[in-house]
């Protein structure tokens, strides 16, 4: 079973991907990490995140000790993310691991919670159960920014929100992939709910599927 989970930043997809996967005993792949994962390493090259051709390299370079880096949380990680993303050959580079991983899950468990911006839409149209996950952007720029402080990073809520703003947009309007909710998706804004509504009611999708 593939349950996919697509929205943009900090509206929840994490927090729920993880426990869907825990209550179904199904594994979880954040393919944000992935894209992070070549963001970084182009920045580390001394490279810009918009040359096509270095970003290509950085993501057939890519191997799995990149994605336990504690610098993919950082927020210049998560703009040249968004910068490399839109090159149709890095999506095309990370197209075959997210769709193996969806139909082969590790560990021989019985099924798959992945989240990202084109799961629904792209990576696996065939997914069992295809759950949007949306807020304000205000809601989710200060959720962020309660996590970066959390985390000791000081930076202003503007800014947060500025950076939010941007790459949402490139998400949003890039050419190849672009965000956004596969027809058949069920929507969740998560604006007034907490994790526990969150999870009900994906959990209620995801019953009326399962049984
Ligand atoms: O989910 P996260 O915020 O970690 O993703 C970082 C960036 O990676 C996103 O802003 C988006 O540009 C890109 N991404 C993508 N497709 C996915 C997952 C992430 O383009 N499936």
């Amino acid at each position: 079973m593939i349950v996919a989970i697509d929205g943009p930043a900090a509206a929840g997809k994490g927090t729920l991907a993880r426990r869907i996967a825990l209550a179904l005993g199904f594994v979880h792949l954040d393919t944000g990490a992935l894209y992070r994962a070549v963001g970084l390493r182009v920045l580390r090259n001394g490279m810009d995140p918009s040359d096509a051709a270095a970003a290509h390299r950085a993501a057939l370079a890519l191997n799995p000790a990149d994605l336990s880096d504690p610098a993919l949380r950082e927020e210049r990680t998560a703009t040249a993310a968004s910068v490399v993303s839109a090159h149709s050959a890095v999506r095309a580079a990370l197209l075959d691991f997210q769709r193996n991983f969806a139909e082969n899950p590790p560990g021989g468990v019985p099924g798959a919670v992945i989240e990202g911006r084109d799961i629904g839409t792209v990576v696996c149209p065939n997914a069992d159960i295809k759950l949007f996950i949306d807020a304000d952007l205000s809601i989710r720029a200060r959720r962020r920014h309660e996590e970066l402080r959390s985390n000791g990073i000081s930076v202003e809520l503007a800014e947060v929100r500025a950076e939010m703003a941007a790459r949402d947009d490139r998400d949003r309007n890039r050419a190849d992939s672009p965000l956004r909710p596969a027809p058949d998706a069920h929507l969740l804004d998560t604006t007034d709910l907490d994790i526990d509504g969150v999870f009900a009611a994906a959990m209620k999708a995801i019953g009326g599927v399962a049984k």
